[in-house]
């Protein structure tokens, strides 16, 4: 199968894998999800997370390969999410 590159829409990145947590309602394995801490999605949603919540968070733009989704993925620091990014080895086994 050829691999299926995504790139985010807002930074024009290359999207990495990131594994569904167990226990979502998320189809997948995986979804796509912009990693790139300079993205402008993610940059202007610490501002707007603190706005309308009064929080320190901000969210990740998501694609859900299996339904076509789009959407945000909340974080609450720039490295969060980073345990579930796929490596080649663990794609391999998916496969
Ligand atoms: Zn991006």
């Amino acid at each position: 199968m050829e691999r299926q590159e995504v790139s985010c829409p807002y930074c024009k990145q290359t999207m990495a894998r990131w594994a569904n947590p167990q226990l979502t309602n998320w189809s997948g394995e995986f979804q796509f999800v912009c990693l790139n801490d300079d993205c402008p999605y993610f940059v202007r949603g610490w501002g707007w997370m603190q706005e309308h919540f009064s929080v320190n968070a901000s969210y990740r733009h998501r694609l859900d390969p299996v339904t076509g989704e789009r959407g945000p993925l909340p974080v609450w620091s720039p490295e969060a999410l980073r345990d579930n990014i796929l490596r080649e080895r663990e794609e391999n086994r998916h496969a």
